[in-house]
């Protein structure tokens, strides 16, 4: 059987370490693993890498500690617009929506798109009413908000006020959840979700749902899930240059990534989580921290927020 790999991201809009209590950090973590497990669990009983980075999306969409889902960034109107992703690397097969407000699971309408081949993408009332004719739950606005949004929002209003925008830190800013995982069956898949970051434009529509950008999976070379400023991944059609290097020059998907990360993309807040067709993982990141875990070989899984990389569960008791 040939071996599978997990890896999933939190977004690097993490919080300086001293912004949230311990237990908040705890309580993160622990919904990584969560996320890892879900995700393990489709791999391991030899299950789809497609289903897999769904699986663990969708328990960090549910989780209020992250951007994307249930706890997602507002924009400059107060609203949740969301945006997210799926691909798979076997048949380069992808969905999307984007702007979606009502959608509880924008990675399961994505999927669904996926499923049915065309259109790729929907985006704003178009994205929610294909989400509930087939089925799916819809929430209204208030299922998404969290009291750590509301205050994100209000402190970067009176960033903007003061001029200071600029200084925002990261956790201010922005944020997004991702998976990539390869199964036994060797076929790569990526999936990203995200309320984009907050205090953003009306309508506008960032990386996560861009095939290419935020998202991106090819058989036999990598898969890529992005966060960061989402107009510097389109530009840099982040998600592909990755797979481009990692193809077209050989380079290791460390090199490739690190290069992504640290050269392409410097000027802006970015990481990425990424794994390649003989299972090896990345996860570079060029801000304080970026909340992002992996299971190895053995099944034993591992989360991180900051430099610390713990065991989960055990030292998250
Ligand atoms: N990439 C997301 C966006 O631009 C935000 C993030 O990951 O921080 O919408």
């Amino acid at each position: 059987m040939t071996k599978f790999a997990l890896a999933i991201h939190g977004g690097c809009g993490v919080m300086a370490r001293l912004d949230l209590d311990e237990e908040e950090w705890i309580a993160a973590r622990r919904d990584l693993g969560r996320a890892l497990e879900a995700g393990y669990a489709v791999l391991e009983s030899g299950g789809r890498a497609l289903d897999a980075v769904q699986a663990a999306v969708i328990v960090m969409e549910d989780s209020p500690h992250f951007n994307a889902g249930h706890g997602a960034a507002l924009n400059e109107n107060g609203v949740h617009e969301l945006d997210a992703s799926i691909m798979d690397g076997r048949s380069l097969a992808a969905g999307a929506v984007s702007a979606a407000r009502h959608v509880r699971n924008p990675v399961k309408a994505a999927r669904a798109l996926l499923e049915q081949g065309d259109p790729l993408l929907l985006t704003g009332p178009a994205a929610d009413r294909f989400a509930e004719d087939i089925g799916l739950a819809v929430e209204p606005q208030n299922y998404f908000t969290t009291g750590r949004r509301r205050a994100a929002l209000a402190a970067m209003k009176a960033h903007v006020e003061a001029g200071t925008a600029a200084r925002a830190s990261e956790s201010e800013k922005h944020g997004t959840v991702g998976a990539v995982a390869l199964d036994s069956h060797g076929d790569l898949a990526a999936a990203t979700s995200t309320g984009g970051y907050n205090n953003k434009p009306d309508g506008r529509v960032g990386d996560s749902p861009i095939i290419g950008a935020g998202t991106y999976a090819r058989n036999g070379v990598c898969a890529v899930s992005g966060t960061g400023k989402g107009e510097y991944f389109i530009r840099h059609v982040a998600g592909h240059e990755v797979a481009s290097r990692v193809d077209y020059l050989g380079e290791s998907l460390e090199t490739a990534t690190r290069k992504v990360i640290m050269n392409d993309l410097k000027d802006v807040g970015a990481g990425l989580v990424a794994v390649d067709a003989q299972g090896a993982i990345a996860a570079p990141y060029n801000t304080d921290g970026m909340f992002r875990g992996w299971v190895n070989d053995k099944g034993e899984i591992f989360v991180a927020s900051h430099a610390e990389v713990y065991r989960y569960p055990e030292d998250l008791q």
